[in-house]
């Protein structure tokens, strides 16, 4: 989990000054002791944690938060502006040139995950911004990078191009964005050559790639758990190519966060993506705000209801919505939710992102586990079509057959088929209640 560390231990230092009426200079030093020290433990790199300790504590002891009436909540906006600020302030968009293609320079070394998020930012620009983009094989040296990219593309839907490992990179580059002119793609994503580490042969080549294609955006895609060597590279890249963002993958197993609030600072390049998980929708636009809401367990409530808009298919949450008001919601209808909930992301990862969960009794320590849901899914997936259309009729020897046929115990079914069952008379009641209220029934 992204942050875990850091976000623990921010948390539990703000809980300390947050409903204090009175904010003198002894508590902000100490206050800052314990920031200092979590953002050195989360691997942030020193100078940047020396600038931020400096800037909180002088606001933090300033008229602002000593004039205001609650100063302890005054003293953790603050943190939270300067977190976001030294994760870049402002989400930074991304270019579209004006003459159509924009073309996007990926580069990064071996591993980072450079081609997952090349078949990852296509997939994006496509969903969210509706655009028609030419993914590019111009890795020529790591075995195999260009049949991935091609596998990506197969399972995207979207054409590669490539002319095998025998031609330059640079004339890929060239014919592949004449080619995206005649077919009319908005967006031309260069997958480029990798090293194992920066040298100089690889710069060479990337410097003639940006000269002859003259990028609109150079992404450097960096692993966020490497911590700092994540911010040298970005560093040496930034020197050399000029880079126009950072894209930060495997946040999603990065407990500290050291590169992510530290790369803005030291290399002054914005973090623009996330990757959150190998899987082609699991890229995120970086908000440094809001990811300055998930680390102070704020919450971030704007991301979950993206996630619901771009996984929940409008007809068939209106139709469900239906099947509610009328109680004919069946299992079937149960497991197609069930499905867009997975497709959401990880639950513990949502849970994060809504606000004061942390704080409510039980669910700061709960350990979603996605199994749960595979299990339930097995459950149901072992009923016969009418059983589930009409759960009344499972009857004892029913039961037994769908646990046998689930691999989960008779308990288990039994506790669904209880839940299920709750949850219909639920919707039964709401509905009479809504109908009592057309008749102009009033309820105590
Ligand atoms: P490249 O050599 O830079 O092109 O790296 P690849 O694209 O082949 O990725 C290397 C490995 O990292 C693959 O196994 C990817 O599935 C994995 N990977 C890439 N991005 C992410 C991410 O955001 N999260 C996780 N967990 N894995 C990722």
């Amino acid at each position: 989990m992204a942050f875990e560390g850091l976000a623990d231990r921010l948390q539990s230092t703000m809980q300390k000054i947050r409903g204090k009426g009175k904010v003198n200079e002894a508590d902000v030093k100490e206050m800052m002791r314990e920031v200092r020290l979590a953002l050195l433990e989360a691997d942030v790199n020193f100078k940047v944690v020396k600038d931020f300790i400096k800037r909180v504590s002088e606001r933090a002891v300033g008229q602002e938060v000593l004039k205001s009436l609650t100063p302890g909540q005054q003293v953790i906006k603050v943190v939270k502006e300067e977190l976001t600020e030294l994760m870049g302030g402002e989400q930074s968009k991304i270019a579209v040139a004006t003459k159509p293609p924009t073309v996007i320079m990926m580069v990064g070394l071996q591993g980072a995950g450079k081609t997952t998020t090349t078949g990852k930012l296509a997939n994006l620009l496509r969903k969210k911004y509706n655009r028609q983009p030419l993914l590019v094989a111009a890795d020529i040296y790591r075995p195999a990078a260009i049949k991935q990219l091609q596998t990506l593309g197969k399972q995207l839907d979207m054409p590669v191009f490539s002319l095998g490992d025998q031609v330059s990179p640079v004339e890929i580059a060239k014919q592949a964005i004449a080619k995206a002119k005649e077919e009319h793609h908005d967006y031309v994503l260069l997958d480029t050559a990798g090293r194992l580490h920066v040298d100089e042969k690889l710069m060479d080549e990337l410097k003639d790639i940006k000269e002859l294609t003259k990028p609109d955006e150079i992404f450097l895609v960096v692993d966020a758990m490497t911590g700092q060597d994540a911010v040298n590279v970005a560093q040496s890249f930034n020197e050399q190519l000029g880079l126009t963002g950072v894209v930060l993958t495997k946040l999603d197993g990065d407990t500290r966060g050291g590169a992510a609030l530290s790369i803005r600072s030291v290399t002054n390049t914005p973090i623009k993506f996330v990757g959150m998980g190998e899987k082609m929708d699991a890229l995120e636009t970086f908000h440094p705000e809001r990811m300055a809401s998930r680390i102070l367990g704020m919450g971030d409530v704007l991301t979950l209801i993206e996630k619901a808009q771009a996984n929940v298919d409008e007809e068939k949450a209106k139709e469900l919505e239906k099947k509610m008001r009328t109680a004919t919601f069946t299992f079937d209808d149960f497991l197609d939710q069930l499905g867009q909930v997975r497709n959401m992301g990880p639950l513990d990862d949502l849970l994060k992102m809504i606000p004061g969960a942390n704080k409510i009794k039980g669910l700061d320590n709960v350990q979603v586990d996605d199994k749960q849901i595979g299990h339930v899914e097995a459950i149901i997936r072992s009923m016969t079509k009418q059983e589930k259309e009409q759960p009344e009729i499972i009857n004892a020897s029913r039961r037994k057959r769908i646990a046998k046929g689930s691999g989960r115990s008779i308990q288990e079914v039994n506790r669904l088929l209880k839940q299920f069952e709750d949850m219909k008379k639920m919707m039964k009641q709401m509905t009479n209640m809504q109908k009592g209220k057309k008749k102009g029934f009033k309820f105590p």
